[in-house]
């Protein structure tokens, strides 16, 4: 699983630079229920977010993403000292309403594994669950 120490060693300090961010102007046949026109993403998450997004609208289950929480924000990973991956933007949260940190997830299997299936990480199955979130599974 990526750590903050990777996304520092390959990205450099959060905010410091942004060469590695993009606008990413979502394809139009992709912009299906809540997913965004734009995301302001790192350039590393256009691929596995595109292909994760067609998982979604091919297999039906794009009908479960209820909400989209968010990618880059910088700040601590929630009660502790390291980064959260959002600070380099390589982590989506999704359904955050029913989906809280510590709580039973509420995605189904089938949701969870467009994007497991896609280059991602779900914090679903971490001892500290965090349904909503998926980051990426390397960099
Ligand atoms: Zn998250």
């Amino acid at each position: 699983m990526i750590t903050s120490k990777d996304a520092l060693k390959k990205y450099g300090p959060a905010g410091e630079k942004s060469g590695y961010m993009t606008l990413w102007d979502v394809p139009a046949n992709l912009e299906i229920g809540v997913i965004p026109k734009r995301i302001y993403c790192n350039k590393d998450m256009v691929k596995p977010l595109e292909q994760a997004f067609k998982n979604l609208i091919n297999t039906g289950h794009v009908n479960e993403l209820k909400t989209w929480d968010g990618c880059f924000n910088i700040r601590k990973m929630r009660g502790l000292q390291s980064m959260s991956l959002h600070s380099w933007a390589i982590a989506v949260d999704v359904n955050a309403f029913e989906n809280g940190l510590g709580k039973d997830p509420k995605l189904s299997p089938g949701f969870v594994k467009c994007f497991t299936d896609a280059g991602f990480d779900w914090g679903g199955v971490w001892k500290r669950k965090d349904g909503m979130h998926f980051q990426l599974a390397k960099i």
